[in-house]
This record gives structure tokens, C-alpha cells and sequence, in this order.
């Protein structure tokens, strides 16, 4: 299967082994990945475990579902115990727990939840039911937030008044800043390949020479991660950090400037709350003013319980990438991807729940 086959090579990933293997030498090094799918790829083709015991690879906030506070899914919960409101959501957010409830337990006891594939679902929905308002759940980083940004833009042109969106879009570039102030050190970053095809290569560049940090991005296969890997390693052993995109098929220079053109159009950008980082300023985006007819926070008043954070979780030390999965007393005991006590659990691209899927792999 083109590009996938091509890049699963086992010839190509044992060689590509070897020569990081040659160039780490004795060094320790600590590398972090800050995209969720990275985090299932490393541990679905056991990417850690081939490699030399000094090269250390941790997982930071690259998780969209994780990173969003408890505040907001009680808001979407608040919302969804309204009189003739649907709440359409990616699947993902359903089963993320709320300080008291989730999304899921609300939908089995009568809340009208929809799981839906796209933003055009939930316009379609709204088309059909003018009778209910409709509130789409928009959570994620660059990557989805063009999308939520044009069913905002398609709502107002097509003058869809039952349409809105609560909004919690955040930033990769800031919290890679916040990483950078934080306790944690690091030798470069393993860069998200799909957030990159939008704000494009050369938005990491200051960040990194200011820090002096290697970057490479990456590609979701083996053999991507691997380059990368091998790249960032080369980058620390000659004593030039600087940026390297190891996934030319998807990320360019300039990136989508469509995209990006659109997103600037409908949001702002705002100080945002994320789970383990607390408040970043210039983190998340906001709908514009121009749109606020949209804005499931501005539209609805409506009062949201205050917040508790479960008991014992330690998904906030996990996205700031200080402890692994395995060092939380739960992981695996209290807590499974079936019984899920924190949203690192629960993602299909959280930290704890590839450590849980691939545990034995
Ligand atoms: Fe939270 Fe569970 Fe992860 Fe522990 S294993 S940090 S309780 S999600």
C-alpha cells in the first residue's frame, strides 16, 4: 500500500537501528514526542525498545482529549442536561470523566450525545432539527480547528441560527514554550507531523535556536519516527540544534496558509487552562467577536458545578511528561481503559492508554 508498505520496511527500520545505535554512543539523551499519535505509534511497533538505553523518549501534552481541563467537560455536560440540546462530539471526549459524570453516562440517562465524524455531521444536524440547538464540541489543536472554523464560517453564510461551538482549540507553539520554562529537561522534541503540515517548518525555528533545543518532525511509521529520531540525534552529537522535518511528503516550509488564513479569520487567541500545564497565555483560540453568535459560551448562561480533579490521578505529572504511565499507582489496577479514572486513559491517543495497549508488546 503506497505509503505505508514503503515505510514499515523491516530492512530499512534495522538499519536505520544500527546507525542511531552508532550515533547516540554512550550519551544520554531525553527526547519528547508532543503528538498522541506518536505516542500509539511508539508503542504499537515498540519504537522504545529498540532503541539504546541512553536515548530516553517521554510524552508530553500531545494528546488534544488530555490536555482539556476538567472545567470544560463539565461546561459540555452542563449544556447537555438543557431542554432540547444536542451535543455532538468526536468519540473520543465521550468517555473522558467530568468532575462528577461523563458525557457517556449523561447520554444513558436521556441527554441527546451524538458521536459524529466530521463538523459537516453536525451542521447537517442542525439543518434537520431547527427545533433543538445544536452544540459542537471543538476540541483539538491546529489540525481540526481549520475544520471547526469552517462550519463556524459555513453557519453564519448559510445563516444557521441553531449551530455553535464550545470552544477549547489550543496552541502547539506556546505549550512547547511552557514545556521549555518547566522542570523537565530535554534534549529536543519529537515534532507532530499533522500540526506541522498546518503551521508549517519554519514556525518552530525561533523557538528552537532561542532555546538551543533540537527539533525534527515526524511521520506516524516506523521508519519516519526512526529518521527523526536518528536526525535529532545527529543534531545533539554535532552540537547543532536547529530544525530537521523528517516528513517532507506532508509538512512544508509554509504549511497550509489556507488553513491558517481561516482559523485567523474566525479565532483569536486567548490565554488557555490545560490539564497539568495550568494557564498558558496566547495558548487557545477564542471565536472572534464578528462570529459570537457561535459561541456555545457566549449563546448559553447556564451554571456548570464547580470542579474536582478524580483522586489520585496523575495525568497533570504525565502531560508535563515528568512521570511515565507505569509510575501512577492506578496504572492498570484502579485504572484500565475500561475503567478509566483519568482522560489519559481514555484518548485513543493517551499517554496511559498506548502504555496500557501495548504493555506487553
Ligand atoms: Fe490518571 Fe489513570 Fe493515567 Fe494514573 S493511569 S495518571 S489514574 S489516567
Amino acid at each position: 500500500m503506497k505509503y505505508i508498505t514503503e515505510y514499515r520496511d523491516r530492512n530499512h527500520a534495522k538499519a536505520l537501528v544500527e546507525a542511531i545505535a552508532r550515533a547516540a554512543n554512550d550519551r544520554p539523551m531525553t527526547f519528547m514526542e508532543v503528538c498522541g499519535t506518536h505516542t500509539m505509534s511508539l508503542g504499537r511497533f515498540g519504537i522504545r525498545e529498540l532503541l539504546p538505553e541512553n536515548i530516553r523518549l517521554i510524552s508530553g501534552p500531545g494528546c488534544p482529549v488530555c490536555v482539556t481541563p476538567n472545567a470544560y467537560l463539565d461546561h459540555a455536560i452542563a449544556l447537555a442536561r438543557q431542554p432540547k440540546t444536542t451535543i455532538c462530539t468526536f468519540g473520543d471526549m465521550m468517555r473522558v470523566p467530568g468532575s462528577t459524570s461523563s458525557l457517556e453516562k449523561e447520554r444513558s440517562q436521556g441527554a441527546d450525545i451524538r458521536i459524529v465524524f466530521s463538523t459537516l455531521d453536525a451542521l447537517a444536524i442542525a439543518r434537520e432539527h431547527p427545533d433543538r440547538q445544536i452544540v459542537f464540541l471543538g476540541v483539538g489543536f491546529e489540525t481540526t480547528a481549520p475544520t471547526v472554523a469552517t462550519a463556524i464560517k459555513t453557519a453564519a453564510n448559510e445563516r444557521i441560527p441553531n449551530f455553535s461551538v464550545l470552544c477549547a482549540h489550543k496552541l502547539v507553539m506556546p505549550a512547547l514554550e511552557a514545556l521549555l520554562a518547566g522542570e523537565v529537561q530535554l534534549d529536543g522534541f519529537l515534532l507532530p507531523g499533522h500540526v506541522s503540515a498546518i503551521i508549517g517548518a519554519k514556525a518552530y525555528r525561533p523557538l528552537l535556536s532561542r532555546h538551543r533545543i533540537a527539533g525534527a518532525i515526524a511521520g506516524f511509521e516506523p521508519t519516519d519516527i526512526l529518521e527523526a529520531l536518528f536526525e535529532l540525534i545527529g543534531q545533539i552529537t554535532h552540537d547543532d540544534p536547529k530544525l530537521t522535518t523528517a516528513y517532507v511528503r506532508a509538512v512544508t516550509e509554509e504549511g497550509n496558509q489556507r488553513a491558517r488564513a481561516l482559523m485567523e479569520e474566525i479565532f483569536e487567541p486567548t490565554d488557555a487552562e490545560w490539564r497539568g500545564l495550568g494557564t498558558i497565555p496566547a495558548s487557545g483560540l477564542n471565536i472572534r467577536k464578528r462570529y459570537s453568535s457561535f459561541d456555545a459560551a457566549e449563546r448559553f448562561t447556564i451554571e456548570v458545578e464547580p470542579m474536582r480533579e478524580p483522586k489520585g490521578c496523575r495525568c497533570g505529572e504525565i502531560l508535563q511528561g515528568r512521570i511515565a504511565p507505569t509510575d501512577c499507582p492506578l496504572f492498570g489496577k484502579n485504572c484500565t481503559p475500561t475503567h478509566p479514572v483519568g482522560a489519559c486513559m481514555v484518548s485513543s491517543e493517551g499517554t496511559c492508554a498506548a502504555y496500557y495497549k501495548y504493555r506487553d508488546a
